[in-house]
């Protein structure tokens, strides 16, 4: 999908000359920028035209003028074609257009690839990510312009935001508050903790329990910063194996923990909707410090994590 380009107001303001020089011919009683990306460009093309900024462009058009609509970037050309198919009278253009969209909606746009990012998105809206789910949708036959996946772009990039938000919370801030216990030699144990994650090679859900177990060193923490803790790496893209030693060191350092112990459980869909198709679970562990040397001391993690 190309690499991220940044757009400054320059560059927007240069496109949207160039926009209203296409126009200068045959120009339009009014503007409209589409919501949201359209909008600037829209007062930037209608200043240089001199015609006024239209917020209703099919009443315009009813009333007898001519009217250009005019968006920042030419995608999948869904929107702009929803709108000229339901008010054919309409004149579109846009400030760019991608090497793969549509050759009829605005063939004379600007060409520019890679994942745009306008001056006044803020980091939520950048929809470049989408363009990548839009292919993917063409790539197995779907038509990306129909009803039923028009937000569908949107909806996923969203969804893979929330499914790896681990990468933005560290360790630390999971385990920061502790409690003193003084001398504790017990094994503080919580599993069954459920955890979902994705697969870094299929980018596939694996999802399954997680059990951990510490011998504090003088601290502990609360139950639920465990959970949490599994949770901050369950949400990055992961291989399972990786994901179990790391909740183990992160306990291991931020615990000054004696021992750490963790089990997870974890059936991978990338093995049963694809390749094998079958549905198995795989088990994993890490054992840091004396539960590592100590086979009596591992013998009742063990035993205590048992379903
Ligand atoms: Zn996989």
């Amino acid at each position: 999908m190309g690499d991220r380009v940044v757009l400054t107001d320059a560059d927007v303001e240069r496109a949207a000359v160039l926009v209203a020089a296409r126009w200068s011919g045959c120009v339009p009683d009014a503007v409209h920028g589409l919501p949201r990306g359209g909008v600037t460009p829209a007062r930037l093309v209608a200043e240089t035209l001199g015609v006024p900024v239209t917020q209703d462009p099919v009443h315009a058009v009813r009333s007898g003028l001519s009217v250009l609509v005019v968006d920042d970037l030419v995608d999948s050309g869904s929107t702009a074609r929803a709108l000229l198919e339901a008010t054919p009278a309409l004149s579109f253009d846009a400030l760019y257009r991608k090497p793969h969209s549509p050759a009829q909606i605005a063939p004379d746009a600007t060409l520019l690839d890679g994942w745009l990012v306008f001056p006044w998105e803020t980091d939520d809206e950048r929809e470049g990510p989408t363009d990548a789910v839009v292919r993917i949708l063409s790539l197995i036959g779907e038509d990306p312009n129909r009803e039923g996946l028009l937000d569908t772009p949107k909806r996923v990039v969203k969804a893979f935001r929330e499914m790896t938000e681990g990468y933005r919370l560290e360790p630390g801030d999971v385990l920061g508050t502790t409690f003193d216990v003084g001398d504790c030699d017990e094994l503080v144990v919580v599993s069954g903790i459920h955890f979902d994650s994705l697969c870094e090679h299929h980018l596939l859900p694996f999802s399954g329990t997680a059990a951990v177990g510490y011998l504090p060193g003088e601290r502990v923490v609360g139950l639920s910063k465990v959970a949490r803790l599994v949770e901050l790496y369950a949400r990055r893209l992961q291989v399972q194996e990786r994901m179990t030693t790391q909740i183990a060191t992160a306990i291991m350092e931020h615990l000054n923990a004696q021992a750490a112990g963790v089990v997870l459980s974890g059936t991978h869909s990338c093995m049963s909707c694809r390749g094998v198709r079958k549905r198995a679970t795989m088990t994993t562990s890490a054992m840091f410090g004396r539960l590592r040397d100590e086979h009596a001391l591992r013998a009742e993690f063990l035993r205590l994590i048992e379903p």
